[in-house]
C-alpha cells in the first residue's frame, strides 16, 4: 500500500469470471460489467476510473483470488 496513491481497484480481465459480487458490494458503484468478453467468454468487472475508496469490499467479495487489488490512500 502507498500511502500517496489515490484509492483505485485494479481487476484483472482475464481473471473474472463475471460473477458480478464486487458490483453489488461496491458503496459507491464504481465497478461496472464491461460489454467485452474475456478469453472465457465471460463479461468481466471493469472500474469505472473514478470515485473507489479504497473500502476493499469488492476485494473480500471476489471468490476469484488476485483477480482484484485494492490501493488505498
Ligand atoms: S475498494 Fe470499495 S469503493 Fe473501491 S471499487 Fe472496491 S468496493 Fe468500490
Ligand atoms: S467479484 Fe471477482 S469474479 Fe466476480 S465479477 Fe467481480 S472481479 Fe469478477
Amino acid at each position: 500500500m502507498n500511502a500517496k496513491t489515490t484509492p483505485r481497484v485494479d481487476i484483472i480481465p482475464e481473471e473474472c469470471k463475471g460473477c458480478q459480487l464486487c458490483v453489488g458490494e461496491c458503496p459507491k458503484n464504481v465497478i461496472k460489467m464491461s460489454e467485452k468478453i474475456n478469453q472465457f467468454g465471460y463479461n468481466y468487472a471493469e472500474y469505472t476510473g473514478e470515485g473507489c475508496i479504497g473500502c476493499g469490499m469488492c476485494f473480500y467479495a471476489c471468490p476469484e483470488p488476485g483477480t482484484i487489488t485494492v490501493y488505498k490512500k
